[in-house]
């Protein structure tokens, strides 16, 4: 079994990825570190040399992308060293009309989104916000300067999750359960909010679930 690491060099390493660092490294799995670099309005090179030397200093050894890999230069790990892989998916997508534009900003989804009217709502501080589709239809160029979003159908995802058992969740539900993500999204110098996807703990400030 494989699993990731996988910290966003927008701060420092903080206990919460301390906390994930012990699930992981005790869950006996291969460990491959990814850097998730992917916006690039935040994150800087002075984080992630910070981050590989904590993970060194508190004992964490990848088993997949070394620390000193990373620091050699260009690396597989760092998602900004393998962006043609991204774009190639982005294109599969595109080619399939899986993708849209969208020009809303989290403060107007938020504003479309009260959390009271979600039923079941996740306590706040675990809530998600959820993407409510509205410019699925519009029809708004796929350029920068705008997030650019997955066409996701209706259906249930089942998984196992080994702190909490079996779960299932509808990715194109507004209201689900829990997070599901397509990650394709990276953020662009000067963009809007180009959220090409969504959201993890490492960067909240973006919008998620889409369909
Ligand atoms: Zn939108």
């Amino acid at each position: 079994m494989r699993t990731r690491f996988a910290p966003a060099p927008t701060g420092w390493l903080h206990l919460g990825h301390v906390l994930n660092a012990e699930y992981v490294w005790n869950s006996r799995a291969e460990v491959l570190l990814r850097v998730e670099d992917h916006d690039r309005e935040r994150c800087r090179p002075e984080y992630e040399s910070a981050i590989l030397d904590d993970l060194d200093w508190l004992g964490y050894r990848p088993d997949i992308f070394h620390t000193d890999a990373f620091r050699a230069g260009v690396c597989d790990g760092r998602q900004s060293d393998r962006e043609a892989v991204y774009r190639e998916a982005v294109e599969i997508l595109r080619s399939d009309g899986r993708l849209y534009a969208c020009g809303c900003t989290r403060r107007e989804i938020e504003s479309r989104s009260p959390s009271s009217e979600v039923p079941n709502a996740e306590p706040p501080e675990f809530a998600e916000l959820r993407y409510d589709a509205h410019c699925r239809d519009r029809r708004l160029p796929l350029a920068d300067g705008y997030g650019w979003r997955v066409r996701m159908d209706p259906g249930v995802e089942r998984f196992v999750d080994r702190q909490l058992g079996p779960q299932e969740q509808d990715p194109s539900v507004r209201a689900s359960i829990s997070s599901f993500a397509a990650r394709i999204s990276w953020r662009r110098p000067g963009g809007r909010s180009a959220s090409r996807g969504c959201s993890d703990a490492q960067s909240p400030r973006r919008s998620c679930i889409t369909r």
